[in-house]
């Protein structure tokens, strides 16, 4: 499965901080383990970023930035949010703590007015050439920073900083923190598009009010957002007057995106907080779709798959034309050691997903991979390329590339991906190991033999750290 798949980060520099150890395919458990052992990692689950890219394009449009931003969900309970060059960081903690979708989108509307301000141009840029893999060590160092300056323990500072590429320079900066006027400035911004773009500002002044709540408890855990983006009290008056002169202050968000949203918390809920968190978090409304929703998801990852099968089945009859609910049947269907159906279900999502998420193709393709007949294993190659396309830095689907090259007998490509995912997961020493092995089998001058010199060539790791 790779709803909620996680990649552990793999490179060196990680590795000295906790013994990382690669993702397995099925990393339920890891990311529980995750949680606990203070590991940070990367989510990739197609429902979740297509939904947190809804609520930004408007936003972006509104601000002048490009669009076709792509989202990164960094598995972390703690709130933080942030983007660089067109890549969005948003922890699956602060999805989970908001309540409505707008208070997701009035944190990316204010973020939004930090880039069309220019603020902090020069880490943006270093941010925005850097691999993705790359920033989340980055932060992972920065938290460690955080929490060491929290202790007063110098000793865990030191270790996290300067752990990866630009997590000293982000250590250095604060964070991300801004100045003041920077803050005031995107506060304005962030009024602008969401009356440009017919949304209350409410939202983003119901997360800043809750980090000033938090501050003001001595001892709470400090998240990474309230350090960059301090709340004074006169600070929240002010977005407070400017939110309720707005005319859509008391405008809700629509009911669809509200309950995409709660599907959303639902399955980050069962994802990270474990079983009993979807009966917490719908106590009010324990029958709704998001609620079954939830529990079909707890029975798949905590109960039994098979049972799960016939509740993902009521949810398809309420919206059939749901890509995740098809995604999750597969998903409940390999863990039956059914591939063959779970193939037809994920070839269902992939067809019903509008967005072209790169994530759906490579389940088909896991699928494909699985039933292991040389017409399957063909299948799964073209799906997996597909899925890669869309997805450039998806480790994952190289990994499960590599596979179906080698079960066909094609080792130099099976070596190349292999290549790749290391590349990709800022593995760069064993990328190059991989790459050289690689292009000893391909022709000079054909396509992968190209590819596997790019990497060989490639500056990145070869600075000392
Ligand atoms: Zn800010």
């Amino acid at each position: 499965m790779q709803a909620l798949s996680l990649y552990s980060l793999v490179s060196k520099a990680a590795r000295s901080v906790a013994a990382i150890s690669l993702a397995t395919a099925i990393a339920v458990s890891a990311s529980v383990d995750a949680f606990a052992q203070g590991r940070v990692s990367v989510v990739r689950d197609a429902e979740i970023e297509a939904l947190v890219r809804d609520y930004a394009r408007p936003i972006f449009k509104a601000a002048g930035l490009r669009p076709g931003v792509s989202i990164i969900l960094v598995n972390d309970r703690s709130f933080n949010a942030f983007v660089a060059g067109q890549r969005m960081f948003i922890n699956t903690g602060a999805l989970l703590q908001a309540e409505t979708p707008n208070e997701i989108i009035g944190v990316i509307a204010h973020e939004a007015g930090h880039i069309a301000g220019g603020h902090q141009e020069r880490l943006r840029e270093q941010l925005a050439r850097a691999q993705t893999m790359a920033i989340v060590a980055g932060l992972l160092g920065a938290g460690a920073i955080v929490a060491g300056a929290a202790t007063k323990s110098g000793e865990l500072a030191q270790a996290g900083g300067g752990i990866a590429m630009g997590g000293g320079e982000m250590a250095r900066r604060g964070l991300l923190g801004y100045q003041r006027t920077e803050e005031t400035t995107a506060d304005r911004s962030a009024i602008t598009y969401l009356a440009a773009t017919g949304q209350s500002a409410k939202g983003m002044l119901t997360t800043f009010e809750r980090f000033q709540s938090a501050l003001s408890l001595s001892g709470a855990r400090v998240d990474p957002y309230q350090i960059s983006h301090p709340t004074p009290r006169d600070r929240i008056s002010n977005l407070e007057q400017l939110a309720k002169n707005s005319p859509y202050y008391d405008r809700k968000d629509p009911p669809a995106l509200q309950l995409r949203h709660d599907m959303m918390r639902a399955k980050i809920a069962v994802f990270t907080e474990g079983q009993g968190a979807v009966s917490r978090l719908f106590r009010k409304e324990p029958t709704g779709l998001a609620a079954q929703y939830g529990n079909a998801m707890a029975t798949y990852l905590y109960g039994n798959a098979r049972a799960a099968l016939p509740k993902i089945d009521a949810l398809l009859k309420q919206q059939p034309k749901n890509p995740y609910f098809h995604e999750l049947r597969g998903d409940a269907l390999m863990k039956t050691n059914q591939p063959a159906k779970a193939a037809e279900s994920y070839a269902r999502a992939v067809q019903l997903d509008q967005v072209k998420s790169g994530v759906l193709p490579i389940s088909y393709g896991q699928a494909l991979l699985a039933i292991g007949t040389p017409d399957s294993l063909k299948k799964a190659v073209t799906q997996i390329r597909t899925g890669l396309d869309r997805d450039r830095e998806n480790a994952t689907g190289y990994r499960y590339l590599a596979q179906a090259y080698g079960q066909l007998g094609d080792i130099a490509e099976a070596e190349l991906a292999t290549a790749e995912g290391h590349y990709y997961s800022g593995a760069y020493r064993d990328a190059k190991i991989f790459a050289a092995r690689a292009q000893q089998k391909f022709k000079r001058g054909t396509p992968g033999w190209i590819r596997a010199q790019d990497i060989i060539n490639s500056r990145q790791g070869t600075k000392k750290k």
